[in-house]
């Protein structure tokens, strides 16, 4: 089947990804953007950890097989696209106190990781803090920098990028459409998407301070820390029901005490950026991939919530063959846009 021209809504990460599939296999592709050189997105605020194993394995097994699909693909997916951080030293999941031992055990015994003490941690990583308890190593997840990576789609996609803020999804002159706007595709669609705020910091100093990401609680505050080979190391995340993008004292608190509890020599880097960005959330967690409605004119790829950067090559491989083929893969069963009813 050859599908004609396709119009891609929106160039996030999931939009450029999926465009530049089509691309490369031969389709005539478009992708519309209010801001085609912007930062606009949730992948211009994210850390980009590629973390197949989190929570949702607890709730949600499909999700999980999807997370675990494209973090299979990473490797040879950023190779293809050049340097773009991907970084496979793996995490280290840290807990400071007893308590925060205790909550933490629960997700390493979910994944089956071996417990490490908290001189072993420093022997693996000697800035973290002599505080430190006991910590877990997560060799499955990796981490790429999301700004790289779109930087790298975009030249990919030179010619193909048109600005506009698409209002009206049939006033879009195309054969097949793909709807991958974020958090935009509830206006857009009417589907369930909300926009789930989150806070992160990005930091300098000296790089070789640390080697792997560290995921990390203090005192119960959840954070992770993730060095680039640049000396920046990104500071995330606050996860808030809220919808503005505002900078908040005791969010920027919260962060860096709990980074400069777990890693006290952050304390001497440069604080060179507050960002804040919307996760587009869905009701199950799960990002909405399928045709929307029955005309099979229109796709959707959105919802894609924490994972977004994770799911970037499996959304991108998976949406390209429903364009191509009209046919949908099983991984997709799960993630129809229509489940909610
Ligand atoms: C604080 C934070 C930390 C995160 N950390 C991670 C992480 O470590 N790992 C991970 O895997 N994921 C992470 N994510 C999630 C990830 O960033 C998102 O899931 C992902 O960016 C979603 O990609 P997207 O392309 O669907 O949306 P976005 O990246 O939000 O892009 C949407 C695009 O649509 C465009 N658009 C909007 N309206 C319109 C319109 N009307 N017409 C045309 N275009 C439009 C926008 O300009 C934008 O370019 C994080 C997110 C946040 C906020």
């Amino acid at each position: 089947m050859t599908p004609g021209r396709v119009a891609v809504v929106g160039g996030g990460i999931i939009g450029l990804a999926i465009a530049a599939e089509l691309l490369e296999r031969g389709a005539d592709v478009t992708v519309y953007d209010p801001a085609p050189e912007g930062t606009d997105g949730a992948w211009h605020v994210a850390a980009g950890m590629l973390a197949p194993g989190g929570e949702s394995a607890f709730e949600y097994p499909h999700l999980t097989r999807l997370l675990e699909a494209s973090s299979e693909l990473w490797p040879s997916y950023a190779a293809s696209l050049g340097d773009v951080g991907h970084d496979d030293a793996g995490t280290l999941s840290v807990a400071l106190t007893a308590d925060d031992v205790a909550d933490a055990a629960r997700e390493w015994n979910h994944q089956k990781l071996a417990r490490l003490t908290g001189s072993r941690l420093r022997e693996l990583e000697p800035a973290i803090s002599p505080r430190v308890r006991a910590g877990a190593f997560a060799a499955a997840e990796h981490q790429v920098d999301p700004r790289k990576v779109v930087a790298a789609l975009r030249a990919r996609l030179a010619g193909r990028l048109v600005r506009r803020r698409v209002t009206n999804l049939s006033a879009v002159d195309s054969d097949v459409l793909v709807i991958a706007a974020g958090c935009a595709t509830a206006a857009l669609t009417g589907l369930p998407i909300r926009p789930v705020k989150g806070q992160v910091l990005r930091l300098r100093g000296e790089p070789g301070l640390l080697k792997h990401v560290i995921d990390g609680a203090a005192d119960g505050r959840h954070v992770y820390l993730v060095p680039r080979a640049d000396g920046e190391i990104v500071v995330g995340a606050t996860q808030e029901e809220r919808a503005d993008d505002v900078a908040t004292a005791g969010g920027v608190h919260d962060l860096l005490r709990a980074a400069l509890d777990l890693v006290p020599g952050l304390a001497e880097h440069e604080l060179i950026e507050v960002a804040v960005g919307q996760r587009p959330g869905t009701p199950d967690n799960g990002p909405l991939l399928g045709f929307l409605g029955p005309d099979r004119r229109t796709i959707v790829a959105a919802g894609h919530f924490r994972n977004g950067i994770l799911l970037t090559p499996i959304t991108a491989r998976l949406i390209a063959d429903l364009v191509l083929t009209g046919a949908a893969d099983p991984l997709l069963d799960a993630f129809a846009p229509g489940r909610f009813g």
